[in-house]
């Protein structure tokens, strides 16, 4: 199985037509779409998948397909709950259209651009991270006390410098020569098919991630620290929000 992953090259992308390939018990698989599949801390896209005749699955959630055979971009489009007659009419070789819940993901795209922003404001190795519409929540690696107001103040003059946020690639190998790319401990970046996918953050932060990012720091907006506690002996936890 193959779905092109088409928020990979461009994450304002809110739809694409494409083809059912599969439908099982877990949901729907496409040829190709712009809902970004749970991963890399980031969660699932929700939206809607509509037949030309008007009729709109309601998905919920997105996920890596873990079926016998399935590739590393194929993700299954998992339909919310009790819509199971609406369901029965979506059937493998059937076009949709696949649009996702823009103003969920375009949060998304916020927090995880802020992730990368307090990932340059606090130089420790992280080894927890999720992002969701409400929050992203970083865990650092250091017993050094942080201070809120600090955090706070460093984030917003990101925000404010407009930094362009842009997506390279570099070899495996280069990789491994440069392991202080790799920030996120617990997410390791996808190896093996010869490159792997970097964000950057111009002037501010480089590291290879596979989510979805504004293209600019200023789209970050109004972002603050909600919590901090700590996590372990060896660890912080930053919990940002959007105001
Ligand atoms: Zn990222």
């Amino acid at each position: 199985m193959k779905t092109e992953a088409l928020f990979r090259q461009d994450a304002y992308l809110r739809s694409c037509e494409a083809r059912i390939i599969r439908v099982d018990g877990e949901g729907l698989l496409l040829d190709r779409t712009v809902f970004y599949p749970q991963g890399g801390g980031q969660a699932g896209d929700s939206g809607w998948l509509t037949l030309d005749d008007g009729t709109r699955l309601r998905i919920a959630d997105t996920r890596r397909a873990k079926f016998d055979g399935s590739g590393p971009d194929d993700a299954m489009h998992m339909p919310d709950v009790g819509q199971d007659s609406v369901q029965a009419r979506f059937v493998e070789g059937q076009l949709v259209c696949a649009e996702i819940d823009w103003e969920r993901r375009y949060r998304h795209m916020r927090l995880h651009t802020a992730a990368h922003l307090l990932c340059a404001v606090l130089p420790f190795p992280v080894d927890g991270c999720s992002i969701t519409a409400d929050y992203a929540r970083l865990d650092f690696v250091t017993s050094d006390p942080l201070a809120r107001d600090t955090i706070d103040v460093a984030l917003a003059e990101l925000v404010a410098r407009r930094a362009v946020v842009s997506i390279d690639t570099m070899t495996d190998a280069a990789l491994e020569a440069n392991p202080d790319l790799v920030r996120t401990m617990s997410v390791k970046p996808p190896v093996g098919t010869g490159r792997v996918r970097l964000v950057r953050v111009e002037g501010v932060d480089l590291q290879p991630c596979g989510g979805t990012h504004v293209a600019n720091t200023s789209e970050v907006g109004a972002v603050r620290v909600a919590r901090m506690e700590k996590k372990t002996a060896r660890t912080r936890r930053v919990v940002l929000t959007l105001e």
